[in-house]
């Protein structure tokens, strides 16, 4: 599993760090970040769940 945030496409809703704060976070401006060494997910099954709740489909899940 890949973990990565189109940096194009987020607005900054944060809800990616609400829903899995283990792997997700926001820099000083609000926008998401996949935080250091989580690019892998980190087993964390609530990363589904932030790319559902992302709302303009900036989280993106690639399975290896
Ligand atoms: S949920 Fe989407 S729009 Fe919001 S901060 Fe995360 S990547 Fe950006």
């Amino acid at each position: 599993m890949r973990v990565s945030i189109d940096s194009s496409v987020c607005i900054g809703s944060g809800m990616c760090a609400l829903t899995a704060p283990s792997v997700f976070d926001q820099d000083d401006e609000g926008y998401g970040t996949v935080r250091p060494g989580r690019a892998d997910g980190a087993g964390d099954p609530l990363v589904k769940e932030a790319v559902r709740a992302c709302p303009v489909q900036a989280v993106r899940l690639d399975e290896d």
